[in-house]
């Protein structure tokens, strides 16, 4: 039986790209999947697949960005299962731009999305996890949490926020029995580009990224490999790129 078997399972960013694919890879091998995002039709429909193929899927409309919401959305998930085994902060958005452009309010979005989501998202699990002295955090960073590219100043600053903040949970948390994994993607051909706001980067780095991009498949079966390794196994970083990509 697989690890993943039973194990309840929130993804946010669920709705589309990485988040969507990963629940279908988890639902395949048994998860209780909870998925969350903004847009609830697509949370309906790719609820509706899963439970098609025989998986088991609840979602709940969230805003990461929202502590509240996300307070919310654990509250739910152990009124529906009882426990929360795994915890994937995954949502992200990407407005590429110069800092010179001062593009402020996708700086505060990045910021209010990309770190404090993921805070969120921790602490809507972490008191339950600490009590049961078991647990599983997950955090989506990025290669680009790894260097810095023109114009992903902000979005890198917001991705090497997540890295560190993840080896802090670890240290933190190892000794209460909580797995960490911080998962980089390369590039993955998602929706993840349509964010960015200055036409020209943005059909550029469609046209670039193109040219490497493999399927979100491939960060789903990192993510169930790191899930189901024994409890006494805690992969706690994986860079995932392309082959073909360079940097
Ligand atoms: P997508 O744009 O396809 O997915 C992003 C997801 O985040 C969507 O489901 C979106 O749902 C959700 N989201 C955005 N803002 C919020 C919010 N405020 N509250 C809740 N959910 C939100 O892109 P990816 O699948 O590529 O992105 C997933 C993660 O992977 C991100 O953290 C991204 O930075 C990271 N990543 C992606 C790479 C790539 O090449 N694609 C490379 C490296 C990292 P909704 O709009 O419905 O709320």
């Amino acid at each position: 039986m697989s690890n993943i078997q039973d194990k309840v399972v929130i993804i946010t960013g669920a709705s589309s790209g990485i988040g969507e694919a990963t629940a279908k890879e988890l639902a395949a091998k048994g998860a209780k999947l909870v998925l969350a995002a903004r847009r609830e039709d697509r949370l309906q429909k790719l609820q509706q697949e899963i439970q098609k193929d025989g998986g088991q899927a609840i979602y709940k409309v969230t805003d990461v960005a929202s502590h509240e919401q996300m307070e919310e959305l654990g509250a739910y998930v152990l009124e529906e299962f009882g426990k929360i085994d795994v915890m994937v902060n995954n949502a992200g958005v990407m407005p590429l731009s110069p800092l010179s452009q001062l593009k402020v309010k996708e700086w505060d979005t990045m910021i209010d999305v990309n770190i404090k989501g993921v805070l969120y998202g921790m602490a809507a699990v972490l008191p339950f996890m600490r009590a049961r002295k078991e647990g599983h955090i997950i955090n989506v960073s990025s290669i680009a949490g790894h260097l810095v590219f023109p114009a992903s100043a902000v979005y890198s600053g917001t991705k090497f926020a997540v890295r560190a903040i993840t080896e802090g949970l670890r240290l933190e948390e190892h000794a209460n029995n909580i797995r960490t994994t911080l998962i980089s993607p390369g590039t993955i051909a998602t929706e993840l580009l349509d964010s960015i706001s200055d036409v020209e980067l943005k059909a550029a780095s469609i046209e670039a990224n193109q040219k490497v991009q493999i399927a979100p498949a491939s960060i789903a079966r990192a993510i169930a490999f790191a899930i189901e390794q024994p409890a006494d196994v805690a992969v706690n970083e994986m860079i995932v790129r392309p082959t073909i990509q360079e940097l």
